[in-house]
């Protein structure tokens, strides 16, 4: 089949890749000159493991190409996805839809037969009505049917997410677009991976819905963790505890920072948003959404208090170990670093950070942090290290080594991947957290 996907982010460009893996012949558009120059000179716009080997197999294959034209794009094509950011709007938190529509437009000037347009993006509930009433306005003699196809996948796992994915949620009442939809994913429908159609305005909610509740697991463990703290529990027991009974299971229960990212924090603002439109109150998410707001700046109060109080900690210098806002992917957006540096550069502390592949990105919306080449140059002269994101390369650190380069043994430990005991036993004071 012939797809075009507009936007080649982190949704759009590893799909695009991914199709043309299964077969299709695929052009994934952007409008980011910068991002397809970089692609037709071979190098990623992104980090994303595997990436890189796929879109290079798949382009020499002459399955997968780039372009900056979307009106030479979508002409003759099965199906167009659009895969362009919704962002939160400043001042309201809706989805920021003007990508949308705008991407919407250049389709309806451009297409040619009948195609079938696909929503990749999140978008709010009748997003996709006023993309279908924009294509029959502008054009009125085109067969274009409007589905909902929302992307569950995880940067950092995004290939393996897309090929082996829980569901594919489509949303589509057209048996014609249904039809094509089935030809899109039957590479996947021959794997086995669940297929569910539904009604347009159910897909699109979906993803708010997986999203929030989601965010609510993470907020929910990061109450009781500082539960656990202040009564003496350990919150990976409880973790563990709660999680080995199917009916709650064990992820998204690690205690932490708090979510952030591309995802949660936009999307649990825009259903709040879309609950409000239609005066249908989510009050649960309304609590995440404010709990983990001033978690982030707890996380900062955490680590101020580990160097001996705001006072003490004035003049200090902190190691940020992991900037993104989870490990291997380059993306900053939203990452509980953010605020946790500056409620540190606030409190008058220096911050020294390295992060294995973001800080390209870090150092744009950062720019005053020094930034080092490896955790243990970070750490050199440091009253305390934070482990903010936990890469792997932050698992099995030499403690012996980090010591002898720091002023102060201090561990933060945001991420609980160490040992209290093993940590101590090595002379450190260890801070983690609901432990
Ligand atoms: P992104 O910012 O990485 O990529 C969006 C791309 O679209 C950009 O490169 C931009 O230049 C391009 N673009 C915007 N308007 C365009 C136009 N008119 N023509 C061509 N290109 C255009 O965003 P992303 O992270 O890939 O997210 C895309 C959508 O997918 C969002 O709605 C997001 O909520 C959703 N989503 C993201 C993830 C994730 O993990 N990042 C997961 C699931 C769903």
């Amino acid at each position: 089949m012939r797809i075009t996907m507009i936007g080649s982010g982190y949704v759009g460009l590893v799909s695009g890749a991914c199709f043309s893996d299964f077969g299709h012949d695929v052009i994934c558009v952007d409008k980011d000159e910068s991002k397809i120059a970089a692609l037709k000179a071979g190098r990623m716009p992104i980090y994303e493991p595997g990436l890189e080997a796929l879109v290079e197999k798949n382009v020499a294959a002459g399955r997968l190409s780039v372009t900056t034209d979307l009106a030479a794009s979508v002409a003759g094509v099965d199906a167009i996805f659009i895969a362009v950011g919704t962002p939160s709007r400043r001042g309201d938190g809706h989805a920021d839809l003007s990508y949308v529509f705008a991407a919407t437009e250049e389709i309806a000037a451009a297409v040619t037969g009948p195609t079938v347009v696909v929503t990749k993006s999140t978008v709010p509930v009748g997003t996709g009505d006023k993309v279908e009433a924009i294509l029959r306005e502008k054009r009125p003699d085109v067969d274009v049917q409007v589905v909902s196809n929302p992307e569950f996948l995880r940067e950092g796992a995004a290939i393996g997410d897309f090929k082996r994915p829980d569901r594919i949620v489509i949303g589509t009442e057209d048996d014609g677009a249904r039809k094509v939809m089935q030809g899109v994913y039957r590479p996947l429908y021959l794997n086995e991976s669940p297929i569910l159609f539904t009604g347009r305005r159910t897909s699109e909610l979906i993803k708010y819905a997986a999203n929030a509740f989601l965010a609510t697991k993470i907020t929910f463990i990061n109450e009781i963790a500082d539960l656990c703290e202040a009564v003496g529990a350990n919150v990976q027991d409880v973790s563990r505890g709660i999680g080995l009974d199917n009916r709650i299971g064990k992820k998204f229960l690690h205690a932490g920072p708090g979510y952030g990212g591309s995802c949660f924090p936009k999307d649990t603002l825009a259903l709040l948003k879309t609950a409000e439109d239609f005066e249908t109150p989510v009050h649960i998410v309304e609590a995440v959404v404010k709990v983990n707001d001033s978690r982030k700046r707890a996380m900062g109060r955490k680590v101020l208090n580990a160097l001996g109080g705001a006072e003490a900690a004035r003049g200090k210098s902190v190691a940020l170990l992991g900037l993104t806002f989870k490990p291997n992917t380059d993306d900053m957006r939203d990452a509980p670093s953010i605020a946790i540096a500056q409620a540190l550069t606030d409190a008058g502390v220096t911050v020294r950070a390295f992060d294995p592949e973001g800080t390209e990105q870090a150092k744009r919306m950062m720019p005053d942090l020094t930034y080092c080449s490896d955790a243990y140059e970070a750490a050199t002269g440091a009253d305390a290290v934070v482990i903010v994101t936990e890469w792997d390369a932050f698992r099995a650190l030499d403690l012996t080594r980090l010591k002898q380069t720091m002023a102060a043994p201090v561990l933060v430990d945001l991420r609980n991947i160490y040992r209290r005991e093993e940590v101590e036993a090595l002379g450190f004071g260890y801070t983690a957290v609901g432990r």
